[in-house]
């Protein structure tokens, strides 16, 4: 019914402990991830964590108002966590450096309607993601390896 997180750093933040969910609010200010039939009545949702995080706002009882309260976990919440994580590692620009490489190695063709070697709509997105990233590690060497 939550969400647990499987992206980069997954183990290290400890997703286990972490799946995110809206608790309704019932009206008499309980909040509980049981949806059942005694808890079909409820005035609002807020952001619940496993870990007993609990988000700050209440939303409206209504579809919009649990996917607000899921935002709010991810970005209040987990986000952070992952940011944290993230912290803690430096990447070598040449590591970087040669994942482009092996991204533009990885760019394959199809032909166009006259016959011409095209890239594929999928390259097309992999060849933009790989200057992305060059132009980042350049930004990066012409201000001195801060950004
Ligand atoms: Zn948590």
């Amino acid at each position: 019914m939550g969400t647990v997180y499987c992206g980069p750093f997954a183990e290290a933040v400890g997703y286990h402990d972490h799946e995110g969910y809206s608790a309704r609010i019932l009206p008499d200010g309980t909040e509980t991830a049981i949806w059942t039939y005694e808890t079909r009545e409820f005035v609002g949702y807020r952001a619940h964590c496993e870990c007993g995080w609990r988000g700050r706002h209440r939303y409206a009882a209504t579809d919009e108002g649990e996917q607000l309260a899921d935002e709010e976990w991810d970005r209040d919440h987990l986000r952070p966590l992952i940011d944290a994580e993230a912290q803690r590692y430096t990447v070598p620009a040449s590591r970087l450096l040669d994942f482009t490489r092996e991204l533009r190695e990885s760019l394959t063709t199809t032909d166009d309607e006259q016959g011409r070697p095209m890239l594929t709509a999928h390259c097309q997105g992999v060849l933009h993601a790989a200057e992305q990233l060059e132009r980042f590690l350049d930004d990066l060497a012409q201000n001195g390896g801060e950004l």
